[in-house]
């Protein structure tokens, strides 16, 4: 997060001040570096420089139209996993050949959506599906391409139950040891199933996850092609982790990472296989925060706690995941200087500071941010950043307990643009009527 600096003591992104945003555009509010989607995307492309795959954001982290046409302006492709999602991939301007499209439970219409797009590639996730896929391609007279999602039955230790997506017991992919027979030729009218896919989950610390599961892919190939089949692309997926805490050296760096997924790859790179990875929080995480303000204080059986204008609606991680993130006041006059220089969560006791909950005001025990997090003393009004937010943060927001879905604001160039405004009354109810007596109901 290096455009998110505390200059004299008061947050900045890109050099305009928190507080600012908050005056201007109200609390809460999601704030964005457009600097740092670009490097990001910058830094993934170097570190995957020794497979060149096309990178296809993963428009579920972080969906907001400006900031998919930022990285399209980049040269990046999208990895879609709804009809909607291809609409506003297709609206920010991304061409069809540069959007994959995941998913395990395409309907008939996102996938006659997505074949009269032109969609480049589809990541199929069962033979049910793509007997579909064939149908409705054959139906409008086109061919299309289509990768296997296979499930390795490989996970990573760390990564959190609820996003592990490669083991055996989840509903991913098809099983890797029933996946060939898939690749028989002329076994599809209008399908070509030229591409293997894996994703294995969100996020994977440890490249030696990937290694494991491209063990297994490269042994498909060879059994694939010994029988006669060609295989053309392999696409990695995402799960590239992001720094979720204030270390100054990241747990995993994506240059190591990619460096050691490329070199693992090199064999099938001389082979003629393209490549393709699907990142999504190691480009947007770490893009945005929260900023949300102090309502009030009060003291509870256990500890004092601070309840904020953001509730689990606005940001559901820490309570669906037990994320835990970052928080610290945008206006702070020690450990100033960066945000990896805020304390580590092992020095906080030693800093004068106090034990606090931070919760929203929603009507549900789950609603927090954090339990027992050492902040200095809050005081209502206080404004608070909540740092890596970028992904997963306003791509799951809801509207639960009839509270509009915050703004959104990008900061480029030194300057905060809107890039979604804030919902109103009268957007909770746009699409419901009042009454089976209305004038729009028949009889
Ligand atoms: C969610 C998802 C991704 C992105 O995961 P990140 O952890 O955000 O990188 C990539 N590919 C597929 C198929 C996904 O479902």
């Amino acid at each position: 997060m290096d455009y998110f600096n505390y200059v004299d003591g008061e947050l900045h992104i890109e050099g305009v001040a928190a507080r600012h945003i908050a005056e201007e555009h109200g609390s809460p509010v999601y704030v964005y570096s457009a600097q740092t989607f670009r490097d990001h995307f910058a830094v993934l492309e170097n570190a995957f420089a020794g497979i060149a795959p096309l990178i296809c954001f993963s428009v579920k982290s972080c969906s907001n139209l400006s900031v998919l046409k930022l990285l399209v302006d980049q040269g990046c492709g999208l990895d879609v996993v709804s009809g909607g999602e291809l609409f506003r991939a297709l609206k920010a301007g991304a061409p069809a050949d540069k959007i994959v499209f995941a998913g395990v439970g395409k309907s008939r219409d996102e996938l006659v959506q997505a074949i009269d797009a032109g969609v480049f590639l589809f990541n199929a996730e069962s033979e049910a599906e793509l007997l579909r896929i064939d149908a409705v391609a054959s139906a409008a007279g086109k061919r299309v391409k289509a990768a296997i999602r296979v499930n390795p039955d490989v996970a990573d230790a760390d990564t959190p139950e609820k996003t592990s997506t490669g083991g055996r017991q989840t509903k991913f992919g098809v099983p890797i040891e029933r996946a060939d027979v898939l690749f028989e030729a002329g076994r599809y009218s209008n399908v070509d199933v030229v591409g293997i896919h894996i994703h294995l989950g969100s996020p994977i610390p440890a490249a030696k996850t990937y290694l494991a599961a491209i063990d297994k892919v490269e042994q498909m190939v060879d059994r694939l092609e010994a029988g006669g089949r060609q295989i053309e692309f392999i696409n990695v997926g995402g799960g590239f982790p992001a720094q979720y805490r204030t270390e100054a050296k990241p747990v995993c760096s994506l240059t190591d990472m990619g460096d050691a997924i490329c070199t693992r790859l090199q064999g099938l790179k001389a082979r003629g296989k393209h490549f393709i990875i699907e990142p999504g929080r190691s480009i947007s995480a770490n893009a945005g925060i929260l900023l949300t303000t102090v309502e009030y204080i009060k003291q509870g059986w256990e500890r004092k706690i601070a309840i904020v204008d953001a509730g689990m609606n606005v940001l559901l991680r820490p309570t669906l995941y037990g994320a835990s993130h970052v928080i610290w006041p945008a206006r702070f006059n020690r450990f100033g200087g960066h945000w990896t220089a805020l304390p580590r969560e092992d020095a906080l006791a030693d800093a004068g500071l106090e034990a606090i909950d931070i919760v929203g005001p929603i009507c549900e025990t789950g609603d927090y941010f954090a339990l027992g997090h050492a902040l200095p003393v809050l005081g209502g009004g206080d404004l608070l950043a909540i740092y890596s937010c970028g992904a997963y943060g306003m791509s799951m927001a809801s509207q639960y307990n009839s509270r509009g879905r915050p703004a959104e604001v990008m900061v480029d160039g030194g300057k905060a643009r809107v890039i979604r405004t804030r919902e109103n009354h009268a957007d909770l109810v746009a699409h419901e009527l009042c009454g089976l007596t209305g004038a729009h109901h028949a009889g």
